[in-house]
Order: C-alpha cells, then structure tokens, then sequence
C-alpha cells in the first residue's frame, strides 16, 4: 500500500494542531502517571474530575504507597476497573519509593520495570511531563490513523511505534503522538471518518486506492490529547472511492461487510463471496422490520476484541442471547448491568468449583476476550425474542472458515468445544496441532451430566503453560 509522505504530514499537522497537548489535568510527573493509569477504558473528562481531590489528597509516591487501598479504590471508581487501578497506582508508587527514592524516573528503560507501565502510559509521561522524545505515543487512535495512512502494516503498538519511530525524525516524536491523537479523534473516526477535507486526502491510500476505511468497535477509548485552535471538522459524505465497497453490498450504514483490520487478511475472501454478500443482504432486511441483535456495530465484536494474531483459545457458542440488551457480540456474554443467564451463571459455578474464583457481580467476559479467549458464536445475528431465527442462513459457513483459519494458526490454540453442537466442529481442527477439550454444555438441560467437574478452566491453563504460552487469567475484574 502507498502511503502518505512524512514531511507533508508533518507539516499539516503542525499547521492545523499547532498546541497539541494532552487534556489529562497535571502539576507533576507523578500527576501524569497516575492519571495516564486512570485513564484507562475512561474518558478524560471523568478523569479529571476524579483527580481533582485526589491530587490533593495524596502528593507523594509514598502517600500512595501507604494509602488504605479500599479507601483508594472508593476515590477512583468512577473511573471504572477501580480495583484494579488502585492496585496497579500503589504498586507503581511502593516501587518508585524503593527503588526511585519517590520520583518518577526519567528514562524509558527505569519507567517500563514499574508494574502497570507499559511503553504507551512510559511515553505519555516522558513526552509530556518531561519533555523527553522517548517514543511515539500509540494509543487506538494513532494505530488507526496509522495504518490508514499506510505508515504501517502492523497491528501491535510496540510494532507500530517501531515504524513511526523509523519514519517520523526524532525531533518531532513528542508533537506527533498528540497531534495524530487529534486527527483520530476529530477527524479521521473509527466508524465514521471524514475523508472528504481531511487534511491528507489528497494523499490518503484509502482514497487513492479507494479501500473503506473501517475499524473495530472496541477501538472507541477516548483520547488524552487537545488542540486549543483545532475544531472539530464537519461531518461530510466519504469520498467515492471509499464507498465503493459498501455499495457493492447494497448495505450502506451497515457495518456487516466491515472486518476488524485484523482479520481482514485471512477472510476479506470470504465476505465477497455470494453466500455472505446474501447473508449480509438478509440481516439488513430483517434490520428494517424487526430488532435484530446485537446491534449492527457489535456483530463482529468477538473478531474486534480478539485480534487473529492474538487468538489463543476459541470458544464456540451457538446463538446470540435474544432478549433484550443481552447480546453484545461475544458468546455467553452479556452486557454490564444484565443478569448473567443460566448458563454463564453454571460456568461462574465451574470456574468457582475449578479454580476457586468467585463469581464477578455482572457477565461481561471481556477481559477474558482481550487475554486471547475467541468467544465465537456460530450465527452471529439473531431475531429479538426469536431463537435460532438466522440459523442456516450462512453465519454458520462464515464462522467454519473462522475456526478454519483459526485452525491454520502455527501457534497451539486451544479449543473449548461445549456440547454436541459445537462438537460437530472438531472436524474442522488439526489435533496434532492444537488441543481441543469437550465437555457437556454448560445449559441448565445438560450442566449435571458432565460440565460440572469437568474442570475447563485448569485445563485450558495447563494446556496453554504446555505450549509455553502465559496461562488465562479467569477472574473478570468488576465492572
Ligand atoms: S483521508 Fe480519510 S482515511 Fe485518510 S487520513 Fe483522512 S480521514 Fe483518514
């Protein structure tokens, strides 16, 4: 793929976001690491306001080192994933008091050896706190933004980072994170980006080679950058080119003909043969008479949430959940807020019996989809309070080639196969290759006849240990 030249960009950027920043409120490099954490899966703006007193409430490392967590954890819920967040800032700050005499070191090398740091949250306080060019920020909007311009074909941020770092001179690192943060974030959107006054359009690959530009769900996180002079850009209508695959479909404001970046490799093949193109025809009519879930936007979440790359246990399920705002995308889960059915509540009950983790307080299996865990329904849609309504109506071929591809992987994959439906899939999988473990289904009709004390959760991790791969950590934080 073509891609756009560096200097032009450069040069665009820096006329249309001249005062990119980060809109994290900060008066320390300590400030900015907490927040950096709590900024996580949170907007800024929530951040900010939670920081507001916590700021003044702890002012050293060792203030947070010391702090009660469970009253830590009170002051940053809003924040979302609280638990885990307050564990992850008192652990970084026991180690800065031991190891950095309090302070925030100032070198990449120091800053990635403090638990909960990874190169991303290390870049946004060196950039920004310390003014040093360590890296190139990459959250989901650079990534994007990135890719789309052809600056790299890389899914990972470390790889991606690696690509800008080689193409952006040094000098600019620091202003070119945020500043592409903006661009991803007012301009070129994840559903929806505006090509048509893009300041690259003119040299954008997915105009000149007219590829729709489209990315997945789960990339929505908002940003930590601000421009003081840049307004939001108008929506207007995507350029030709970038319609054109859409309309091929007939399915314009459908996402069903969109694949996560990811996945578009190994099945852009398959959703432009017949059978999918009359699949993706019929779930957009049923669309305009009747409810059909999950939304539009969340059919391919299992896919968007679990990177091909990343796949290292698939799950299959069978339906999606058809009554109201259950389904979301990921087999037997169901949204935050939803009381998880009888059968996620049987496999809370294995997992407690298994490995002794207690149930969490919703049925949202996210965090298990993010470790790597493909929870993959075999029909993807479904009529509201209808069962089985768009079974046999191609979902089916489309997710054998999923499992078939999945198949191909080099690496082990572990297969969890509940059920004589998804059983009838073993077919599709090379045993010398992977593992795959059977158990009766976790359903209330079939839960006493061998899915209890069945043990899936041990297996899945001994399995994975054996492949030399790290071992899936089932306990959902709480949401
Ligand atoms: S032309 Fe469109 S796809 Fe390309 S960078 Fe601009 S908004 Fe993004």
């Amino acid at each position: 793929m073509a891609k756009v030249s560096l200097p032009v960009l450069l040069d665009r950027l820096e006329k249309k976001y001249p005062d990119a920043r980060y809109e994290l409120d900060w008066a320390s490099p300590l400030d900015l690491l907490v927040a950096t954490i709590l900024a996580a899966q949170c907007t800024d703006e929530r951040v900010n306001r939670v920081t507001k007193s916590l700021f003044r409430a702890y002012k050293t490392a060792g203030d947070y080192a010391k702090a009660d967590l469970a009253v830590l954890e009170e002051q940053v819920k809003p924040t979302g994933f609280y638990k885990q967040k307050a564990r992850t800032i008192q652990e970084a700050c026991k180690v800065l008091v031991a190891r950095f005499g309090g302070r925030v070191p100032a070198t990449m090398d120091e800053m990635v050896t403090i638990p909960g740091v990874a190169r991303k949250t290390a870049n946004v306080v060196l950039n920004t706190a310390f003014g040093l060019p360590s890296g190139v920020i990459v959250d989901t909007h650079v990534a994007r933004v990135s890719r789309r311009m052809g600056l790299t074909a890389e899914e990972k941020p470390e790889r991606i980072e690696a690509d800008l770092m080689r193409l952006v001179p040094r000098d600019r690192w620091t202003f070119f994170g945020p500043a592409m943060v903006l661009h991803g974030r007012y301009t070129c959107t994840a559903r929806a980006p505006e090509c048509s006054g893009c300041l690259i359009e003119d040299q954008c690959p997915q105009i000149l080679e007219g590829v729709a530009p489209a990315e997945p769900a789960s990339t929505k996180k908002t940003t930590t950058a601000t421009a003081k002079k840049a307004a939001p850009v108008k929506k207007a209508a995507a350029p030709a080119a970038a319609r054109s695959s859409a309309q091929s479909l007939e399915l314009k404001g459908s996402t069903m003909h969109t694949l996560p970046a990811s996945w578009r490799h190994v099945l852009a093949a398959e959703i432009e043969k017949p059978y999918f193109q009359e699949l993706a025809r019929f779930v957009a009519e049923e669309r305009k008479t009747q409810q059909v879930f999950p939304p539009d936007d969340e059919v391919f979440a299992a896919l968007e949430l679990t990177p091909y790359e990343d796949v290292r246990v698939l799950v299959l399920g069978q339906d999606p959940y058809h009554d109201d705002d259950q389904a979301h995308g990921l087999c037997f889960s169901v949204r935050p807020g939803i009381k998880p059915p009888p059968s996620l509540a049987n496999i809370y009950k294995e997992l407690e019996a298994d490995l002794g983790i207690k149930k969490p307080n919703h049925g949202y299996l996210v965090s298990w989809a993010k470790q790597g865990v493909l929870l993959l329904n075999a029909v993807l849609t479904v009529r509201a309070h209808t069962p089985n309504s768009h079974k046999d109506k191609g979902w089916e071929k489309f997710t054998d080639a999923v499992i078939s591809k999945v198949n191909e992987k080099r690496e082990r994959v572990i297969f969890l196969l509940w059920g004589g439906y998804a059983q009838k899939k073993e077919k599709l999988i090379d045993p010398k290759r992977h593992t795959v473990i059977k158990g009766a289904h976790p359903s209330p009709l079939s839960a006493r006849n061998g899915f209890f004390g069945s043990k899936p959760f041990s297996a899945i991790n001994h399995a994975l240990e054996e492949a030399g791969s790290e071992p899936i950590s089932w306990a959902l934080p709480p949401v």
